[in-house]
């Protein structure tokens, strides 16, 4: 009786050849392992646009291709394509709350190669007129402070009040005297590069790079407006893009702010809703140029 099957008798050399070609034919099935010159750095990480308000989001969301929609909590997060790229717009909510969380969650879910904060603003330059945009070269939270010491009675003066950094230590903000200084968050420059690129295509209005401040404030003291563009530098106010970018550094996600000014009372600017169309179709040349950016590293 055999007590080994016919593989007994096949020669090893025959095995190891049979082995091979196994190997070979299953090779053929799978994927290159390197990326072409072609293939995007991150061909799976969306480029992610926010908008505040329905007037600065849904135009934007209609200009992208397959798109779905998914909501969370007051977000509405518009999950599509542009020249076959993934990019998602998100409708944050206004003010600087909704846009942290907003932007906290899309960095969770979908790991964005990118964001843009983009839409309305209210101008602190009264070199700038409404349609005009501004590329935040620094964007920088305009509602953080600390005031002074007063006793009963002597009043309050917002003009002495020092900036405070949330985010120079863990410690007392209130009693670290490091945590008295204003923080920028600088643009990302593949994305400013981006932006400058298509500067020409845009008819309304100048783009100019500046200082975006954020704050849940509307300004419209005037002495206060001039305080903080003497003071910090700022081109424009608005109430979000500080938030974002807070966030968005905390990640190490590349972030650039871009506002219209919709409104600007040192020059009698009259607000102007259109002008938030506007800045989506110059953000959507934008992030175009940015798409071809990636797909060409
Ligand atoms: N005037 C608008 C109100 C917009 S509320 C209306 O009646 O519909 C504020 C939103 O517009 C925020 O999302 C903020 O980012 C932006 N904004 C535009 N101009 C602003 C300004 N001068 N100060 C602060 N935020 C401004």
């Amino acid at each position: 009786m055999k007590k080994f099957g016919p593989l007994q008798r096949v020669s090893p050399a025959l095995i190891f050849v049979f082995s091979f070609m196994i190997l070979l034919i299953a090779g053929c099935g799978t994927k290159p392992q390197q990326e072409t010159s072609q293939s995007p750095r991150n061909p799976e990480k969306p480029v992610i646009i926010q908008g505040a308000m329905p007037i600065e989001a849904e135009k934007l969301a209609n200009r992208l291709e397959n798109v779905q929609t998914e909501k969370s909590g007051n977000f509405v997060f518009y999950k599509g394509t542009l020249n076959q790229y993934p990019v998602i717009v998100v409708k944050t909510g206004k003010g600087m709350e909704n846009t942290a969380a907003a932007t906290a969650l899309a960095i969770e879910k979908y790991q964005p190669v990118a964001i843009i904060n983009q839409g309305t603003s209210g101008g602190h330059d009264p070199g700038l007129h409404v349609f005009d945009i501004v590329l935040g070269k620094r964007v920088t939270h305009i509602g953080s402070f600390k005031t002074t010491d007063k006793e009963e009675g002597e009043g309050t003066d917002p003009s002495t009040w020092k900036p405070m950094d949330l985010m120079a230590s863990e410690g007392s903000a209130g009693e670290d005297k490091n945590a008295e200084k204003i923080r920028y968050y600088e643009g990302d420059p593949e994305l400013l590069k981006a932006a400058l690129a298509v500067k020409n295509q845009y008819k309304n209005g100048k783009v100019v790079e500046g200082t975006i401040g954020s704050a849940d404030l509307w300004n419209n003291e005037m002495d206060r407006i001039q305080w903080y563009h003497e003071k910090y530098g700022t081109s424009v106010e608005e109430m979000e893009g500080a938030s974002a970018a807070q966030i968005a550094d905390a990640y190490d996600v590349p972030f650039l702010g871009i506002r219209i000014l919709s409104n600007n009372k040192t020059n009698a600017g009259k607000y102007n809703p259109d002008t938030a169309e506007a800045c989506q179709e110059y953000v959507y040349h934008v992030v175009s140029k940015y798409i071809s950016m990636l797909k060409n590293k």
